[in-house]
């Protein structure tokens, strides 16, 4: 059989295929992945305060 060792194969592919999609998608994402609950502009992870309008994040 020619095709038996291609089905593993491509499990294979897709699962790095999936893995490293997902990892493009994390690189990918903006670092300001919230909004101020006040304000609603964008801001980062780590900021303590909206420079925007100062509410506590
Ligand atoms: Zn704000």
């Amino acid at each position: 059989m020619f095709l038996m060792w291609i089905v593993p194969l491509l499990l294979i592919g897709f699962a790095v295929y999936a893995i490293s999609g997902n990892k493009l998608v994390t690189v990918l994402k903006p670092v300001a992945d919230r909004t101020c609950p006040q304000c609603n502009q964008a801001a980062q992870n780590n900021w303590k305060n909206c420079p925007h309008c100062g509410q506590a994040l």
